[in-house]
Order: structure tokens, then sequence, then C-alpha cells
């Protein structure tokens, strides 16, 4: 399908669901995670039961955390996560689900209640025993000043940055409402995601089989463009704003 027909398949839909992940902020610096210069080409996957297990797992963690967080902290997001702008703006986007940790499409002007963020944000750390939480910018400094992977002052628990890990359960109320705003959406748009991380990938999957139109932007396959009414390749900046902008 071209894009044009795609496009055709956007203005006809009332109720639009976004579903994103770290492709759509590598225009504006930050890494994702499977493309050739992506995080793991770099580093190893510290999973949630290596963190809470080993000292040297966290320390792995929190270094990688710490190299990663000036380019997060520090960028700006770009024509993609305005293009969602866009359609919220229209009245047409039910929910923005990201799988990003950034907070760049509420930086880019989506509300906070619009946007569903599977996997938390990096804005603080938290104590897995206690709950209490630091900003991420001070946790981080502590890193630097030699805490290499740094406790909890009040209780001596681990703190560990408000995101979710691999092996890590995921929030459950988010994810709930992310299934439900699949299920009622006419259409849903996959945006800068390999569509691999599982539960997070269900979601797409939910929708097409509830009757809505699936629509992947990605520069790379997907395991689910078989299932997509719309399969467009290239740069997200490129590609989107395009596809969502209305004439007159
Ligand atoms: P991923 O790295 O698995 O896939 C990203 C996809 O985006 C790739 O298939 C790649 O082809 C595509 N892509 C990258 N840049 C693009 C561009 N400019 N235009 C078009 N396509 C582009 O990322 P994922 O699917 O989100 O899953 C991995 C996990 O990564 C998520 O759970 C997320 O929490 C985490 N993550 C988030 C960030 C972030 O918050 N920005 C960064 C890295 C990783």
């Amino acid at each position: 399908m071209d894009q044009g027909a795609a496009r055709r398949l956007v203005a006809g839909a009332s109720r639009i669901v976004g579903f994103t992940g770290a492709g759509i902020s590598t225009e504006s610096g930050v890494p994702d995670f499977r493309s050739p210069n992506g995080v793991w080409a770099r580093n190893r996957i510290v999973d949630f039961q290596e963190f809470v297990s080993s000292e040297a797992g966290r320390v792995e963690y929190w270094r990688q955390k710490v190299a990663a967080w000036p380019a997060m902290r520090d960028a700006e997001p770009n024509a993609g996560h305005h293009a969602f702008v866009e359609l919220h703006g229209q009245g047409r986007l039910e929910a923005l689900i990201t799988q990003n940790i950034d907070r760049l499409h509420q930086r880019s002007g989506l509300p906070a209640g619009a946007v569903l963020e599977l996997h938390g944000a990096t804005t603080e750390a938290v104590c897995l025993s206690c709950g209490d939480a630091i900003d991420f910018d001070e946790a981080c400094r502590r890193v630097e000043a030699g805490e290499t992977a740094p406790r909890c002052r009040p209780c001596g628990g681990l703190l560990k940055p408000a995101t979710v890990s691999f092996g890590q359960a995921m929030p459950r109320d988010v994810m709930t409402r992310a299934e439900a705003a699949a299920e009622t959406c006419d259409l849903l748009l996959a945006v800068g995601s390999s569509l691999v991380v599982e539960p997070a990938a269900s979601i797409p999957r939910i929708a097409r089989r509830a009757g809505a139109c699936l629509i992947i932007v990605n520069r790379d396959p997907t395991p689910l463009d078989g299932m997509a009414d719309a399969v467009l390749r290239g740069e997200i900046s490129a590609v989107l704003p395009g596809l969502v902008h209305r004439d007159g």
C-alpha cells in the first residue's frame, strides 16, 4: 500500500491510538535498542533478576543508565512526536501508548493524561523496599561521586530507576488501560518499534483482532507487518507528519 492510501486510512479514522517505541526518539538523539548503533551494540542486558541478586549487575546497570542519561535529559521532541500532538489537536487521538522512558511525548505537548507509559519513565530512582524516591539527576550525581550502585538513604534498600527492566512486572493498571484503548480504537498507528518486546507488542495485535486498522511506520521489518493494513518504511520524521496532516 502506498503512502497515499495509508493517508486516506488515517483521514477516515476518528478514534486513533498511537503506539510508539524507541525509534521515534532516535532523531532526537536518543539511541534505540536494536538498530546497528543502538544501546545493545555497546551494552549487555542486565535483567531484573540480576539487578536484585548481584551487586556487580547493579553496578553495570547504573553505569549504563548514567552514561545514557545526558542524551535523554537534553533531547528535544522531533517531528514524529509533534505529529501525535497534531492528531491530538484534531481531537482524534484517544491515547498514546508508549514503550519509551524519555518523556518526549509529554514534552512535545501531549497532555500527561493522554500518554500511557508501559515501561515507566526516567524521572526518578525508587527504592525497591520502601518506595522512597529521589530525583534521577540526584541519583546520577551520587553514582558519579562513587556510590556505584546507590542505596536508599532512609532504609538501605536498592535504588532503581523508575523504569521497567526485562523480567520486571509491568504496571498492571497502565496495561489494562492500554488494552482497553486498543480494543476500542478504529486505527492503531504503531511507530518506531521493532514490535518484539512482550507484552507491549500484544497491543497492536489486540487492536487488529478487535477490528481496527493497523498501520506500521518503521525503518525495519517487524513480526506484525503481515497483519498490517499498511507498512511504511523510512525515517519517521519524513513519513509521519504527512500521514496525519489534514489539508485546509
Ligand atoms: P527497538 O530498539 O527494539 O526498535 C526500534 C525500531 O525503531 C527499530 O525496528 C528501528 O528500525 C526503528 N527505527 C529507529 N529509528 C528510526 C527512525 N528514525 N525512523 C524509522 N524507524 C526507526 O525499540 P522498542 O521496540 O521500543 O523496544 C525496546 C525497548 O526499548 C522498549 O521497551 C523501551 O522501553 C526501550 N527503550 C526506550 C528508549 C527511549 O525511551 N527513547 C530508548 C531505548 C530503549
